[in-house]
C-alpha cells in the first residue's frame, strides 16, 4: 500500500494508539509514526517495544510537522491535550480522535483548533478489556466499523484522505451526527458496560456470603460480564460522565424492561419470557450475519493477537 500521510502523531499510547501504530506501519501508510504519552513510564515501555518510529518527550515535538494527529487519550482529557498541541500543529494538519463519546469531545476540542487545521472526530468500534502500550495489536481494526462525525464545514479532501487511511488499516468507515452516535453507542456499548459492572458488583457482594463459589462455578454468562467489567476504569468513568444524557435515557428504558421481565417471572408467564428471549436471540443472529462476531460458543473470550 502507498503512503497516505508523511507523519502521523499519536497522542496517548494505550491500546488504541498502539494498535493504530502497528497497523499503520504494517500497511506502510505513513512515512513516520511519532508517539507521546504523559508518563515517562509509558514512553519508556513504548520505546522498549518499538511501538512507534519515534517516541517524543513532549506532545509539541510529537505533532511538529505531522499531517495527521490522532488524540488517543480518555474522553475527559481531550480538551486539555488539544489546548497543549494546538499552537504546535503544522499548517493544514488533520486532527482526529478515537474517543468513545463524540459531542463532548467536539465541544472540548474545537475551541483549541488553530485556523487552517481540520478536525474530524472519530470512534473505532473495536477494543478489548486490556489497556496500556503493550495491549495493542495490528489486526484490532480489521473488519470493524470506524464511525466519523464530521462537522458541517469539514474539508472534503481531508475527510477522503482519513477515510483512505482507515480503510488501509482494515476498518469500514461510516458517517454519523455526533448526538446520534452518542445515543447509538449508549445502547450498544455504554449501558451494557454499566450493566456488566453492576452484575459483577452484585456477585462480589454475594461472594462475601458464599465464599469462592461465584468464581469457581462461574458460568459463561457471568464470565462474559467479568471480561467487560475488567475494562479500564478511567476510560469508562469518562464515558459515563461525558455521555450522561443518552446513558441515563437508555438505563431508564432498561429498568422498565427489567421490571416487565421481573413481573413475568413472578406471575409465571412462560409465554412472555419465551417470546422475549426469541426476539433477543434473533438480534444475536443478526450480529453474526453482519460479520460483527462469530457463532463460536466462546465468543469474546478468545480475542487473539495475530
Ligand atoms: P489506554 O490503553 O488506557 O491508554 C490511554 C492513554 O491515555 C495512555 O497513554 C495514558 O497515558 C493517556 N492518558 C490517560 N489519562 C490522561 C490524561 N488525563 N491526560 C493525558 N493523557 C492521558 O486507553 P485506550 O483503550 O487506548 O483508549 C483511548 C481512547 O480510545 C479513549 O478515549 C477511549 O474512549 C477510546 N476507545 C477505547 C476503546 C477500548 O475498547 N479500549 C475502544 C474504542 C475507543 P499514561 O500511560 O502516560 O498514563
Amino acid at each position: 500500500m502507498s503512503v497516505i500521510y508523511d507523519r502521523v502523531a499519536l497522542i496517548g499510547l494505550g491500546l488504541i494508539a498502539g494498535s493504530m501504530s502497528l497497523a499503520l506501519r504494517e500497511a506502510g501508510l505513513a512515512s513516520e509514526v511519532t508517539g507521546y504519552a504523559r508518563s515517562a513510564e509509558t514512553r519508556d515501555t513504548a520505546r522498549e517495544i518499538g511501538l512507534c518510529d519515534r517516541i517524543c518527550d513532549t506532545a509539541a515535538e510529537a505533532v511538529a510537522g505531522a499531517d495527521l494527529v490522532v488524540l488517543c487519550v480518555p474522553v475527559g482529557a481531550m480538551g486539555d491535550v488539544m489546548a497543549e498541541i494546538g499552537p504546535h500543529l503544522a499548517p493544514g494538519a488533520t486532527v482526529t480522535d478515537v474517543g468513545s463519546v463524540k459531542q463532548s469531545v467536539i465541544d472540548a476540542v474545537q475551541p483549541h483548533m488553530p485556523q487552517g487545521a481540520h478536525f474530524i472526530p472519530g470512534h473505532p468500534l473495536a477494543g478489548t478489556e486490556h489497556s496500556g502500550p503493550r495491549a495493542g495489536f495490528a489486526t484490532l481494526f480489521r473488519n470493524r466499523w470506524w464511525l466519523l462525525t464530521p462537522l458541517p464545514d469539514t474539508d472534503a479532501d481531508a475527510l477522503d484522505r482519513l477515510n483512505r487511511c482507515l480503510a488501509g488499516i482494515g476498518a469500514k468507515t461510516d458517517v454519523m451526527e455526533p448526538a446520534h452516535h452518542d445515543l447509538v453507542l449508549a445502547v450498544t456499548s455504554h449501558a451494557p458496560h454499566l450493566i456488566a459492572y453492576t452484575m459483577v458488583g452484585v456477585a462480589d457482594h454475594l461472594q462475601r456470603v458464599s465464599g469462592e463459589e461465584v468464581i469457581q462455578y462461574s458460568a459463561a454468562g457471568f464470565r462474559d460480564f467479568t471480561r467487560i467489567a475488567a475494562s479500564d476504569p478511567t476510560m469508562w468513568r469518562d464515558v459515563f460522565l461525558h455521555n450522561k444524557e443518552a446513558t441515563l435515557d437508555i438505563l431508564g428504558r432498561f429498568t422498565e424492561e427489567l421490571f416487565v421481565l421481573q413481573r413475568a417471572i413472578r406471575m409465571g408467564d412462560g409465554q412472555q419470557l419465551f417470546d422475549y428471549f426469541s426476539r433477543t436471540r434473533a438480534i444475536r443472529r443478526g450480529i453474526i450475519d453482519a460479520g460483527q462476531d462469530t457463532a463460536a460458543p466462546d465468543f469474546g473470550r478468545g480475542v487473539t493477537k495475530t
